[in-house]
């Protein structure tokens, strides 16, 4: 079998799948392939970005926020403002042009907070596919607004019952669904993550934030960021900035985990941050990072954000660590809560709590900064989602 892309990220990434399910990737990867190098499917895929998803995002300089913490300038890249409201929008609308183009009629997909399956089943409407999402019945209990909607897109939403009735076991249950209907089912991940060739597909279709944010900072403020920071669920919209800036080597990059109630808490999804807990091991299809217990089982997690509360991380990002091309730390539930307060008292732009980690760290590094130095945030995704969580995280007002 010829290899069409790499399948590894040093160590990481790779297939650990029923054998079943190898054609399917092997079918993938090439259409995927093929796909990118016909201007056709890159002139449709660019004109839905612009007049469905309303590309390129804008950057937008935070002047009060970098004068207020009075070091580095600091710029938003405004992912919040893609339609439905986060970066997802625009893999999932990548992988339903793939399986148009595959000749396959039904999606499944997985989706912890509801963003991704939001995205999906948006997606699925717009092109006329199928579409089933699985989501944790302990999910669909605090998420309703975004089981409505992807039950308004026309989506089946199956509650997830097993293990802990999250986003874990959703992906397990949409893995299962992908297994026995393979031949007309695609099963459309989210994040980048599982195993190859999603991690890759994933991270070019969200590399379109990294290319605008690169050209908009050359137009905007003349010049590169010495900073890019991002949050780090599976690991999409961070490998997606990065991406556009990996090859410039002044160029730092910093993603932010989940630090929940703190890492000696236990309770949190610092993946890369828990000393203990992080090891290498094998989940959902690819070898990575994974928060585990003696025994090798996969860890509970815990974090303010449900994008973010996941045991493993993108293998490319391990790489990253690993070479010292990114870096990692993490900000606790509460650093991440008053981000999002100031980011909306001094910018009017309230962030999705995933975001407000990566903001998070933005107020920490930036006074560490001087004036002439500049940060690049990715603002992943917007905060209306959160609204009920804020208030009771929060309180009074
Ligand atoms: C899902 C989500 C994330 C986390 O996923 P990544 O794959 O790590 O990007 C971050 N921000 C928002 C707004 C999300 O919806």
């Amino acid at each position: 079998m010829t290899t069409l892309l790499p399948h590894k990220f040093g160590p990481y990434g790779g297939q650990f799948v029923p054998e079943t399910l190898m054609p399917a990737l092997i079918e993938l990867e090439r259409e995927f392939v093929s796909a990118r190098n016909d201007p056709a499917f890159n002139a449709e895929f660019d004109k839905l970005m612009a007049s469905f998803v309303g590309r390129p995002t804008p950057l937008t300089y935070a002047k009060r926020l970098s004068e207020k913490l009075g070091g580095a300038q600091i710029y938003l890249k405004r992912e919040d403002l893609a339609h439905t409201g986060a970066h997802k929008i625009n893999n999932a609308l990548g992988q339903a042009l793939l399986v148009k183009r595959m000749g396959k009629k039904r999606i499944v997909a997985e989706t912890g907070a509801g963003q991704h399956g939001v995205a999906s089943a948006t997606a699925a409407a717009l092109l006329g596919l199928e579409c089933v999402v699985y989501m944790g019945s302990v999910d669909i209990a605090r998420q309703e607004p975004n089981v409505f909607r992807m039950k308004l897109l026309g989506a089946e939403v199956r509650p997830v019952e097993s293990g802990t009735k999250t986003l874990k076991d959703a992906i397990n249950e949409a893995i299962r669904d992908w297994v026995t209907n393979v031949r007309d089912t695609h099963y459309l991940l989210g994040s980048a993550l599982g195993p190859h060739p999603y991690p890759t597909i994933v991270r070019e279709f969200q590399s379109v934030i990294g290319r605008e944010a690169r050209e908009q900072m050359l137009m905007d403020a003349g010049r590169l960021p010495d900073t890019v920071i991002a949050c780090v669920g599976g690991g999409s919209n961070a490998i997606g900035v990065f991406s556009g800036f990996v090859n410039d080597e002044s160029v730092e990059l910093i993603g932010v985990e989940a630090g929940g109630s703190g890492i000696a808490s236990g309770k949190h999804a610092a993946r890369f941050g828990d000393a203990e807990k992080a090891r290498v091991g094998v989940i959902h299809g690819t070898r990575t990072y994974v928060l585990q217990d003696e025994d090798g089982q996969i860890a509970e997690t815990h974090s303010v954000s449900a994008g973010l509360d996941y045991a493993a991380v993108g293998p490319e990002h391990a790489m990253l660590r690993d070479n010292e091309r990114a870096f990692y730390t993490s900000a606790t539930d509460e650093e991440a809560l008053s981000a999002f307060q100031m980011l909306c008292h001094t910018e009017g732009i309230i962030p999705a709590l995933e975001s407000s980690h990566a903001v998070a760290e933005v107020i920490k590094k930036a006074p560490t900064m001087r004036k002439d130095q500049v940060i690049l945030v990715n603002l992943s995704g917007r905060g209306d989602k959160d609204l009920n969580t804020v208030i009771k995280e929060i309180g009074n007002w």
